[in-house]
């Protein structure tokens, strides 16, 4: 799908106002209809004759008896567009369901001088219109996919240090822009009382995107579901939600991408239903991908990896990616397994800095896990016969014709590149300069096949982990 944000979306509905000199210091309504069944409204809006120092204040009321009830918002003359939701508003607006009925933007009218008239516009749209993206082109962006915060157990201590606090989330926004990364998801557990404290500062965080999240979190196992801006039935075994696909289905139609969270972490009174046990089986075609680096887990017994290869073995195509979990972001003493901000780092290849992007992005699996988080190692594989495919790419090769692989990996040296096929390492060579290239064959059966490479530093440890192509 190209050129997302090339066509200018569609108003439901325009307003119009034209305003003279006697509405001067008056305040006036522009009712309209809000049907069944709406989530999101932004209203854009413009008027003729500033250069006359003509301004026009805005507000909105809604459906309701007393003004209390009605009220929604007030901008004044400092916003130019505003959306209001049930999960978050603009600054200015609150919050709230967008109920049927009549809506009416209050306008004020402070300034207009003898003699002048002004033709006030507002364009009405019933739904959240994607966001211009942060960054335009193409590339590979670093992302950390999994934190709390006060909306669910991260806490920190207080200004004074005398106890411990519910954290704000703006010291996480703070240290994830410090430490370079373009994008966080914030994935409190069962809630999204975040979202609205990720839609007022994100003009703030100019080049940090902000995703919306959930840990939809169980006692058969945990999920992030991404993107998710309504809230979900996570009460997995009950009467209400007989079992995970239950759960997994209510996600993927409220738009989410999930992500099958700690795998391996033992459930118990430490971690309830931290490991992934759902009973009966959930269907993982719902599922789109595995973290398999929870914090600093990557080479610990309770890792991701083996859970993930098995799938891979099964046909499940899931895209590894990493989270850190942080919970509290201002500690120095971050002890293991837990990571810091952007430990791991997960980059993803997408055409541009934009959540949709970032989530097809996810989708197509051209992704790489940086487990130290080193802010600049790059892996990139891709794979030729007859096309040439990146991670998550496929190539149908028949038997006895051989593929060529091309790896390129840049700051690190003195490291190890293992391949890998179907969960076993077949081969390793040496990474002689910190920007290196290299090829190697593999000659096909005819059968399925997934292979992918990791990246070892020189001290032995794993520090990039690549997703797989698929051949047949
Ligand atoms: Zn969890
Ligand atoms: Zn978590």
């Amino acid at each position: 799908m190209c050129c997302l944000h090339a066509a200018a979306p569609t108003p439901d509905l325009i307003l119009r106002d034209t305003i003279t000199d006697k509405a001067y210091r008056t305040y006036r309504l522009l009712p309209f209809d809000v049907p069944d069944g709406i989530q999101a409204l932004e209203i854009r809006f413009d008027y003729t004759g500033r250069d006359a120092r003509t301004t026009i204040d805005v507000g909105l009321l809604g459906p309701g008896e007393k003004f209390d009830i009605e009220f929604r918002g007030w901008s004044g003359g400092n916003k130019r567009s505003f959306t209001l939701s049930a999960s978050d508003a603009t600054p200015s607006y609150l919050a709230g369901p967008v109920t049927p009925g009549k809506w009416q933007p209050l306008l004020g009218v402070p300034n207009i001088r003898n003699g002048q008239t002004t033709e006030f516009t507002a364009e009405v749209y019933f739904q959240r219109n994607n966001p211009a993206p942060l960054k335009a082109e193409a590339g590979w962006y670093r992302g950390d996919l999994h934190m709390h915060s006060a909306h669910s157990d991260g806490n920190c201590a207080s200004k004074s240090g005398d106890k411990r606090v519910p954290c704000p989330l703006f010291l996480t926004l703070d240290a994830a822009a410090n430490h370079g990364l373009d994008f966080v998801a914030f994935t409190d557990h069962n809630t999204i009382s975040h979202i609205k404290e990720l839609t007022a500062p994100q003009p703030y965080f100019d080049k940090l995107l902000l995703i919306p999240g959930m840990e939809m979190t169980t006692f058969q196992g945990h999920a992030n579901a991404f993107n998710l801006r309504e809230p979900v039935d996570i009460r997995v075994s009950s009467k209400e939600v007989p079992d995970w696909n239950t759960l997994l289905t209510e996600a993927k139609n409220k738009g989410a991408l999930v992500s099958i969270n700690h795998p391996r972490v033992p459930t118990g009174e430490a971690c309830m239903g931290c490991g992934w046990s759902p009973n009966p089986p959930a269907d993982l075609s719902l599922v789109q991908a595995v973290e398999v680096v929870n914090g600093n887990d990557i080479e610990s017994p309770i890792t991701g990896i083996p859970f993930w290869h098995e799938q891979l073995q099964k046909g499940y195509r899931l895209t590894a990616i990493g989270g850190s979990d942080t919970h509290d972001v201002t500690s120095k003493n971050v002890s293991p397994p837990q990571g810091r901000i952007g430990v791991p780092t997960t980059v993803v290849y997408a055409k541009e800095l934009s959540i949709d992007a970032i989530m097809e992005g996810i989708r197509a699996c051209n992704v790489f896990i940086d487990a130290a988080g080193s802010r600049d190692r790059k892996l990139e594989l891709s794979a030729t016969y007859k096309q040439t495919v990146a991670m998550g790419g496929q190539l149908s090769v028949p038997a006895k014709q051989s593929v060529t692989f091309t790896a390129r990996i840049e700051q690190m040296t003195g490291g190890t590149v293992e391949i890998i096929r179907a969960g076993n390492i077949t081969r390793r060579t040496g990474i002689p300069a910190a920007k290196h290239t290299w090829s190697f064959e593999e000659t096909s059966d005819g059968q399925r096949h997934w292979i992918r490479i990791d990246v070892r530093d020189a001290d032995g440890k794993l520090a990039l982990l690549g997703n797989p192509i698929y051949v047949n």
